[in-house]
């Protein structure tokens, strides 16, 4: 696996490949959620490009930011035994200080989680576009545990790029809880708890094909009164396309699913989020 670190070494390396390359960026402290998108990414291409940073422009929350679990020296292992052909672990200060091009999300990303984290898809649109604009992948895979990131990179940077978006499925722990880095900073009883947001979702999932007239939210608000240690942010349901924007039609990326149930909540100090997609 080569490591690239600086910017116009990866600019002009990725110039001169002349392969299909498949990209997946990532903040590390690695899980079997990246792990499927590399596994999908090889499927793409026949070059496996991933990053590893985390995006200061995406946190909202200094305090977030600076409790982010780093594994470097171990995501480096996973990367290599997952067969990553080239990795861009950017340098921090020259990715900000370069000449970074300003992404606005729009209204679209001031909603549900935009609403909650100010800032949050303008910092990631902006990283996104400029890994794009530097490695030019031919295809980029993105988890559809991040909704409305994954809707957002389609609507407002697909357009900009060559680049084909493939979303990939949710990878959950046995219990149900969506993988997530976060995770590493739970302990036993809060998982348990933090499993009670994919319980609800599939429960109501259930509940929807015997009633499919049935209030998902005030179902999801019943359920999840019972869970003390679950601090509810939001619940919403909505139809995908509020995020059809440069007529791209989300529910054709999503196997004609057209709805999504969102959910956001914090256990303990950790903020969690998760979503179910029903036709
Ligand atoms: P992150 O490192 O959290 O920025 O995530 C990198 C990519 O992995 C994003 O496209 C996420 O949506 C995706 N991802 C995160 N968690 C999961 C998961 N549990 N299953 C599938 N993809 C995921």
């Amino acid at each position: 696996m080569k490591i690239i670190r600086s910017q116009n070494e990866i600019m002009s390396y990725c110039n001169e490949l002349k392969l299909k390359t498949s990209f997946v960026p990532t903040m590390g402290s690695l899980h079997d959620g990246h792990i499927r998108l590399l596994e999908e990414g090889k499927k793409y291409g026949n070059y496996l490009i991933s990053s590893l940073f985390i995006n200061p422009l995406q946190f909202n929350n200094q305090e977030d930011l600076a409790n982010y679990p780093k594994n470097y020296n171990e995501d480096i292992k996973i990367f290599e035994k997952y067969d990553v052909d080239l990795l861009y672990f950017p340098d921090e200060k020259e990715i900000i200080n370069s000449n970074l091009k300003k992404i606005n999300s729009g209204n679209q990303g001031k909603i549900l989680e935009g609403k909650h984290r100010p800032g949050h898809f303008d910092g990631v649109l902006t990283i996104v576009n400029k890994f794009f604009e530097i490695i030019k992948p031919n295809y980029a895979l993105f988890g559809i545990k991040d909704f409305q990131q994954l809707c957002l990179i389609y609507t407002k940077l697909s357009p900009l790029h060559s680049t084909t978006i493939i979303p990939v499925e949710t990878i959950r722990e046995p219990s149900g809880l969506a993988l997530s880095s976060r995770n590493k900073l739970l302990n036993d009883d809060q998982k348990l708890t933090a499993s009670k947001i994919y319980e609800g979702l599939k429960l109501l999932e259930k509940n929807i094909k015997e009633d499919p007239k049935i209030n998902c939210i005030s179902f999801l608000e019943n359920f999840y009164k019972d869970y003390n240690s679950l601090e509810i942010e939001y619940i919403s349901l909505e139809n995908t396309s509020i995020f059809d924007e440069n007529e791209r039609f989300i529910s054709k990326l999503l196997h004609n699913k057209n709805r999504v149930i969102m959910v956001a909540a914090k256990v303990g100090n950790i903020r969690l989020i998760d979503n179910i997609l029903i036709s």
